[in-house]
């Protein structure tokens, strides 16, 4: 048995919310029940929309409600750094490997969407299947030494039929290249995808069990191509349950009302507040 290591993984693109709290507590107790260690992982790499302000509330906020961890950008780690933006080396070598086997390629077409590719797609923001258009130009991958200038996609194997148990959900299927397809790795203006530097960060780090929010279980598909493209063994994944506003929305970072620092200014405690992980929040 491989020891356990979980991580949170937040984006400071705004303040921590209740939404992703639960989340990360979800995380850290089965850690603990482990005997395992967690990681904390700033998750950054979109710097046009992330904030040194929010990186800094971010991890008071944590802290303050109860969170502690055992590797972390605050306190080092053996798998430091814990930063994404600090982090462009892994990526590129991912990136490299990719390329030289031939699982991605450039794709030129201006796309809208592309923009959205350096944070994780949670249910609304979802990027639309590719047509395929650039799939089958010829390249070759030595007239690219740099990732910057197009888009890179991923080679998505028409038809495969995917699957994996989650820890929660159990077995989950999925039919590649007709439920998602060739999505975006690293982005013409030298932005690495999320679903890139997500996996090359979770193996560098050694996790072997990720927990997130259940609507990222699409991105776990792409991601476990991109493991047996790499060749890193894939973690164990639990895909939690969100907390949903009263209209069935997902909590984020539009519910201002909910994000911690604010119920925190309105005298709510830690011990208050962890009690509402488990009930479904009213609208804010
Ligand atoms: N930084 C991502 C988020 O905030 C993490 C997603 C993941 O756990 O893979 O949603």
């Amino acid at each position: 048995m491989t020891p356990y290591r979980g991580r949170i993984a937040p984006s400071p693109t705004g303040y921590l919310h209740l939404g992703h709290a639960a989340t990360f507590w979800i995380a850290q107790e089965r850690a603990r029940a482990a005997g395992g260690r967690l990681v904390l992982r700033v998750e950054d790499i979109d710097v046009a929309r992330c904030k040194a302000e929010f990186r800094d509330a971010l991890l008071e906020d944590l802290r303050w409600l109860g969170f502690s961890w055992d590797e972390g950008p605050d306190i080092g780690g053996a798998f430091a750094p814990y930063t994404q933006s600090e982090r462009r080396a892994v990526y590129l070598r991912a990136w490299q490997q990719l390329r030289d086997a031939g699982w991605i390629y450039p794709c030129t077409c201006s796309r809208r969407d592309v923009l959205n590719a350096a944070t994780a797609p949670h249910d609304d923001t979802d990027e639309p299947i590719y047509p395929g258009t650039c799939r089958a130009k010829r390249f070759e991958p030595a007239e690219f030494a740099e990732p910057a200038g197009v888009n890179w996609r991923f080679r998505v194997p028409p038809g495969q039929q995917m699957s994996f148990v989650d820890q929660r959900l159990g077995s989950q299927h999925s039919v590649a290249a007709s439920d998602f397809g060739d999505f975006v790795v690293w982005r013409r203006d030298d932005v690495p995808a999320y679903q890139l530097a997500v996996v090359a960060d979770d193996a560098a780090m050694q996790i072997s069990d990720v927990v997130r929010g259940e609507d990222l279980l699409i991105s776990t598909f792409r991601q476990l191509l991109l493991y047996e493209a790499l060749r890193f063994p894939p973690p164990r994944f639990y895909h939690a349950a969100l907390i949903r506003d009263e209209a069935g929305k997902r909590l984020a970072k539009r519910h201002a009302a909910l994000s911690i620092r604010t119920l925190r200014e309105s005298g709510a405690t830690p011990d208050e507040i962890r009690a509402r992980f488990r009930t479904p929040a009213p609208a804010s």
